[in-house]
Protein backbone atom coordinates (compact mmCIF):
# COMPACT_ATOMS: atom_id res chain seq x y z
CA UNK A 1 0.00 0.00 0.00
CA UNK A 2 1.15 3.23 -1.25
CA UNK A 3 2.57 5.75 1.92
CA UNK A 4 3.77 9.25 1.80
CA UNK A 5 7.30 9.28 1.45
CA UNK A 6 8.27 11.77 3.70
CA UNK A 7 5.66 14.10 6.63
CA UNK A 8 4.93 17.10 5.73
CA UNK A 9 6.32 19.70 8.25
CA UNK A 10 4.39 21.86 10.56
CA UNK A 11 5.08 24.60 7.86
CA UNK A 12 3.34 23.06 5.38
CA UNK A 13 0.40 21.82 7.01
CA UNK A 14 -0.46 24.84 8.80
CA UNK A 15 -0.21 27.13 5.62
CA UNK A 16 -2.45 24.70 3.87
CA UNK A 17 -4.82 25.35 6.64
CA UNK A 18 -4.62 28.64 6.68
CA UNK A 19 -5.79 28.95 3.11
CA UNK A 20 -9.21 26.91 4.13
CA UNK A 21 -10.14 29.58 6.70
CA UNK A 22 -9.43 32.65 4.81
CA UNK A 23 -12.52 34.47 4.47
CA UNK A 24 -13.17 35.55 0.91
CA UNK A 25 -14.78 38.85 -0.11
CA UNK A 26 -17.78 39.02 -2.66
CA UNK A 27 -16.42 41.71 -5.56
CA UNK A 28 -18.73 44.67 -5.31
CA UNK A 29 -19.74 46.24 -8.11
CA UNK A 30 -21.47 49.83 -8.52
CA UNK A 31 -25.30 49.67 -9.28
CA UNK A 32 -26.13 51.80 -12.69
CA UNK A 33 -29.46 53.29 -10.95
CA UNK A 34 -28.82 54.03 -8.21
CA UNK A 35 -25.11 53.72 -7.36
CA UNK A 36 -25.26 51.31 -4.27
CA UNK A 37 -22.74 48.53 -3.88
CA UNK A 38 -23.93 45.19 -4.67
CA UNK A 39 -22.45 41.92 -5.60
CA UNK A 40 -22.28 41.25 -9.57
CA UNK A 41 -24.33 39.51 -11.81
CA UNK A 42 -27.05 39.72 -8.84
CA UNK A 43 -30.48 42.18 -8.60
CA UNK A 44 -29.53 45.30 -6.53
CA UNK A 45 -30.48 44.93 -3.38
CA UNK A 46 -31.46 49.02 -2.66
CA UNK A 47 -33.58 49.44 -5.75
CA UNK A 48 -34.36 46.21 -7.76
CA UNK A 49 -32.47 47.02 -10.73
CA UNK A 50 -30.25 44.46 -12.91
CA UNK A 51 -29.08 45.50 -16.39
CA UNK A 52 -31.00 48.90 -16.46
CA UNK A 53 -34.39 47.07 -16.15
CA UNK A 54 -36.60 46.94 -13.09
CA UNK A 55 -36.65 43.30 -11.77
CA UNK A 56 -38.11 42.80 -8.07
CA UNK A 57 -40.39 45.75 -7.41
CA UNK A 58 -39.39 47.61 -3.94
CA UNK A 59 -41.11 46.70 -0.69
CA UNK A 60 -43.51 49.67 0.35
CA UNK A 61 -44.73 49.36 3.93
CA UNK A 62 -48.61 49.03 4.09
CA UNK A 63 -50.33 51.55 6.27
CA UNK A 64 -52.37 49.94 8.62
CA UNK A 65 -56.02 49.77 7.33
CA UNK A 66 -58.56 51.51 9.63
CA UNK A 67 -62.24 50.51 9.76
CA UNK A 68 -63.41 53.51 7.81
CA UNK A 69 -60.93 51.94 4.86
CA UNK A 70 -62.25 48.32 4.87
CA UNK A 71 -65.64 49.77 4.78
CA UNK A 72 -64.75 51.63 1.36
CA UNK A 73 -63.37 48.24 0.04
CA UNK A 74 -66.50 46.43 0.48
CA UNK A 75 -68.48 48.93 -1.37
CA UNK A 76 -66.71 48.28 -4.52
ZN1 LIG B 1 -29.52 49.96 -7.32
Amino acid sequence: MPNPFRKHSPRRRDSRRSKNWTIHMPGLSACKNCGANHEPHRVCPQCGFYGGKLIVAAKVKKAKKGPEEGKEGEGK
